[in-house]
């Protein structure tokens, strides 16, 4: 099978070319599925001047019309659901049930746009003074662009095209280098959708293309996805370009455990929350905070149901539950993180380093690992590690977790288990940032809400998804109109 990694600009397909490239790998087998070429400017000016032709026309078509190609992009969605999740499975490494589950959530997001005409109404007030009439409208923004991570090749482009689409913008997509594919076979679903020329393109590259998107005088709005100090600085350039920006970042999950709560259930959603994709999601729980003297048998259930975990290849069917990371690069420096860690004083409880699968000896494979007593110093329990460990610190009362969890730099998610609804109302009130679970190991907010990150995990106002992803992609518009002494007199009326 060919992995060409193709740009689309307008309805036309081209190979992407560039001095340097970056292997797409099969991560379950170490082996590399293709390379993407790191382009430079000059594919942006080709993809903005496509994209600002086709403007006119696509805002100019009926929102209904717009939302019915959606329509036929779900059922084309539907058709090719298992070979899309494959694709995922295939270059990013995850299993084929959570990639299904990502296509099933970039689903949504459509479906949500097939509704966004009615979020696209505005407001208006009969005699807001004599005769004077005062309306809203909403209007799209022009050129926008996305720029998506490794780790969710279908979900975090699909936050973002659909909604900017319906809206009436036309759009750029550059994925993560790392996963074009999958991005690729979207855009070819598109077209077949029936999506005019230019409406949607697609461009593949590394920071020369993202830094060419933020500052380009075509686009007028950038929504980010990636890791916190990259989405900060492209923040930073497009917003001082004039542009909309809306930046997603990286993130430290804390997850607090009541004595209160059932061991075995708290284990098997921290081990989906934690260990789930390889621990590659930004709402990932990265540190446990259990509560209390009685909460060692929680820890105990935990560690025995994490040894347990069968770590395997996912690219082809079997009882795999965890694969591998994304990259060589990303093993090393998880597997570094942990010795750190151990050095500084970690005792490690279930380690993962050094797995071995006996069928696929070349994958980047990291099995679960939990550490309890980590050192700040090692930075486990304030940086990003972006793989399958888990830290684990032991308070006496959970004012102490809500303090730990709210020194964090990041704010994206927060977990409590419990049975206790007082102390669960306390947490959610008081924990400071933007996504809680309240015994839900992982509190990703579906389609129709914002996917809201706080502080250092997201850079802009507007949140992705949800109302917030029109009025992102919307500016508002007053008219107020009078028409007496204006209009026709005397028409015998
Ligand atoms: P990354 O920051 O390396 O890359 C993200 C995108 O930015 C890619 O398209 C990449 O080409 C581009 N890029 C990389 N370096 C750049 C640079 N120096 N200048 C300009 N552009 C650059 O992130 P990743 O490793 O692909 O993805 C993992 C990160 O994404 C994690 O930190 C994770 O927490 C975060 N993430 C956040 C959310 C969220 O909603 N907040 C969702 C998913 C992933």
């Amino acid at each position: 099978m060919s992995y060409a990694v193709r740009n689309l600009i307008a309805e036309t397909w081209s190979d992407a070319d560039g001095e340097q490239s970056v292997p797409v790998w099969n991560p379950s087998l170490g082996i590399e599925l293709t390379q993407t070429p790191l382009q430079g400017p000059a594919i942006v000016d080709r993809a903005a001047e496509a994209a600002a032709a086709a403007f006119p026309s696509w805002s100019a078509t009926p929102p209904l019309e717009r939302a019915r190609l959606f329509f036929r992009f779900h059922e084309l969605l539907k058709r090719d659901f298992e070979q899309l999740a494959q694709l995922v499975s295939l270059e990013n490494g995850k299993t084929l049930d959570e990639a299904r589950g990502e296509v099933q959530r970039g689903m949504e997001v459509v479906e949500f746009a097939c509704g966004g005409p009615s979020l696209l109404m505005g407001q208006c007030l009969e005699n807001v003074a004599g005769h004077l009439d005062g309306k809203t409208i909403r209007q799209p923004l022009g050129v926008c662009a996305g720029i998506s991570p490794f780790n969710f090749p279908v979900m975090v482009p699909m936050w973002i095209f659909p909604i900017a689409l319906v809206c009436g913008n036309t759009f750029i997509l550059k994925p993560s280098e790392r996963v074009p594919l999958a991005a690729q076979r979207l855009a070819e679903l598109l077209l077949e959708a029936g999506l005019p020329p230019g409406v949607f393109n697609l461009v593949h590259g590394g920071r020369e293309v993202v830094e060419a998107l933020a500052t380009h005088p075509q686009i007028a709005a950038i929504s980010f996805v990636g890791s916190s100090a990259v989405a900060r600085d492209v923040y930073q350039l497009a917003t001082s370009h004039n542009k909309r920006c809306q930046a997603g970042g990286g993130a430290k999950n804390f997850t607090v455990v009541l004595p209160d709560a059932d061991p075995q259930a708290v284990a098997r959603a921290v081990i989906g929350s934690s260990f789930g994709c390889a621990g590659q999601r930004c709402m990932a729980s990265s540190v446990l905070v259990g509560v209390g003297a009685r909460i060692t048998k929680h820890l105990d259930c935990l560690n025995e149901l994490t040894a347990a975990v069968k770590v395997g290849r996912t690219d082809i069917v079997g009882e795999t539950e965890m694969g591998p990371v994304v990259s060589p690069e990303a093993q090393s420096r998880i597997q570094a993180a942990i010795d750190h860690a151990e050095a500084g004083g970690g005792t490690v409880t279930v380690d993962g380093r050094g797995t071995q699968v006996a069928d696929a000896p070349g994958g980047f494979f990291v099995g679960p690992t939990i550490i309890e007593h980590a050192p700040p110093e090692t930075n486990l329990l304030q940086q990003e590690v972006f793989g399958p460990v888990l830290a684990v610190e032991r308070v006496d009362q959970l004012e102490e977790a809500i303090q730990l969890a709210n020194r964090s730099q990041f704010g994206n998610g927060a977990v409590i288990f419990t049975s206790n609804g007082n102390a669960a109302r306390e947490f959610a009130s008081r924990v400071n940032c933007g996504m809680v679970g309240i015994n839900v190991g992982v509190p990703a907010p579906t389609a129709l809400f914002p996917f809201n990150g706080w502080h250092g995990s997201f850079f802009g106002d507007l949140h992705m998804q949800g109302s917030e992803g029109v009025q992102f992609f919307t500016q508002q518009k007053v008219i107020l109109s009078r028409w007496e002494n204006f209009g026709h007199r005397n028409q015998g009326w």
